[in-house]
This record gives structure tokens, C-alpha cells and sequence, in this order.
């Protein structure tokens, strides 16, 4: 691998890289990869913040969105002075400030079937931190035809699901979901559910990268945490899957 570590890269990920099979090479593929955030409020700010500060080379984030007052109490990087910025913008002067060496393509605009091929090349991991379904079967899709992993969160209340989809290897968002679940435009949350499911993504990023560890393929992880409870369901491939079947 020609990528190489300036000194103060090796101090900066110094404490992540003496976990066993990370290491430098580790990190010299953390520097070389492409992650696609889908979506930059509640999941995707703590999502990007957390794989911008561990070291991933190059982030696109997407999202069309301006900050408003009443997204502030959960995405964690849209601060009181970012009331009326595009929050894709916004969020990446905050992550370029936090680590110089991440290379960061904001882009302010919806996921259409008409640009998310173009948006998802190139990327090693995309990531799904929407808050709609037609987004998330549309990337589920698009991960499908690329050939990409996709990390799915959804959250509501204190209760969130994640899981991670690898085509061909498991199942995929529409085996687990063949019927489309209804959308709710404004719903319950509080800061710490998508924080909480944010990092359990970035877990799953950072690891799909290094390479190393168990992911959530065939699993559902569900979190309930009026009840501070925990499952983890196995889900599997549907035969007749519309969208993966004949893979
Ligand atoms: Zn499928």
C-alpha cells in the first residue's frame, strides 16, 4: 500500500490503531477509503463527526436540508450560529476543523434516482442516515446494483434498529422489509437515540474498512431504551426479493 502516515497522523490515531488487527495498515485503509453519509441530522452529524475524528480519508455527505431551531436538540453538529445553513455545508466545516486531513464532498441535494449512482460511486461504505423510506429502499437499491455495503439505522423515540447489509452476503433492506413501512414526516426523538445508533453505524463502518471483527449481516440489532433492553433477530434473504434475488 503506497499511503503513508505523517507523524502527526500516527500520534493522532495512536490509541485506535493499538487495537489487534488495526495497526497502521488499518489505518492506512481508513485513509484511503470513501464513506457516503446519507443524510446529515440526527445520525449523520454524530456519524460523520466519529468517522471524520477516526481518520476515513474522504467523506460525501448528502443532504438537502438548511438547519432549523427544532432539529437542534439531536443533530448534535447544527448549532444555534447554523440556523438557516445547508446542514451538508455546515456540518463539513465543523468535521474539516476537527481533522484537517479528511477530504470532505458536501453536497446539498436530494437522493434521486437520477443522481444516486453518480453519488455512491466510489465509495467503499454508504451509510443510511435518512429519515424516509423511499430514500432508504432507493440506496438499499442502489448498494445492491454497486455492489456496497450499506449500514441501515432507523430510530424513533428512545427505540432504534440497525443493521448492516452486504449484498449477496445477506439479506437486504427489502428482504427484511418487503412491505415499505408507512412514512411519519415529523416523529418523537430524543438526542441520544440517534447518537446511540449513529456510533453502533460507525462500529460497523470502521471494521467493514479495517476489516476485522463480526458485523450485523443476517442480524437485526433492536435497542428499547424506555426498557433498556436489547435483541438481536436474524433475518435472512428472500427468495423472491424483488431487488436482490437473482444476485
Ligand atoms: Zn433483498
Amino acid at each position: 500500500m503506497n499511503t503513508s502516515l505523517s507523524d502527526s497522523e500516527l500520534t493522532r490515531y495512536d490509541r485506535q490503531m493499538m487495537i489487534p488487527d488495526w495497526g497502521k495498515d488499518g489505518q492506512k485503509k481508513l485513509k484511503e477509503a470513501t464513506v457516503l453519509v446519507a443524510g446529515t441530522g440526527g445520525l449523520g452529524c454524530p456519524v460523520s463527526l466519529y468517522l471524520a475524528a477516526a481518520g476515513v480519508g474522504r467523506l460525501v455527505l448528502v443532504d438537502k436540508d438548511k438547519f432549523e431551531l427544532s432539529n437542534l436538540n439531536r443533530q448534535i453538529l447544527g448549532w444555534q450560529e447554523n440556523i438557516g445553513q445547508a446542514k451538508a455545508e455546515a456540518v463539513a466545516k465543523k468535521l474539516v476543523a476537527l481533522n484537517p486531513n479528511v477530504k470532505i464532498d458536501a453536497h446539498a441535494t436530494t437522493i434521486r434516482e437520477d443522481n444516486v449512482a453518480e453519488l455512491l460511486n466510489g465509495a467503499n461504505v454508504v451509510v443510511d442516515a435518512m429519515d424516509n423510506w423511499t430514500t432508504r429502499f432507493l440506496l438499499n437499491q442502489e448498494c445492491v446494483n454497486q455492489d456496497k455495503p450499506l449500514v441501515h439505522a432507523g430510530i424513533y423515540g428512545l427505540n432504534g434498529q440497525v443493521t448492516t447489509i452486504i449484498p449477496r452476503k445477506g439479506p437486504c433492506l427489502r428482504c427484511i422489509l418487503p412491505d415499505t413501512p408507512r412514512e411519519i414526516s415529523t416523529f418523537p426523538v430524543i438526542g441520544a437515540t440517534p447518537g446511540l445508533f449513529a456510533m453502533l453505524q460507525v462500529m460497523e463502518v470502521l471494521k467493514l474498512i479495517v476489516g476485522f471483527g463480526e458485523t450485523l449481516v443476517g442480524r437485526l440489532l433492536l435497542f428499547d431504551g424506555e426498557r433498556m433492553d436489547y435483541a438481536s433477530t436474524s433475518v435472512q434473504r428472500r427468495n423472491n426479493c424483488p431487488v436482490c434475488s437473482d444476485i
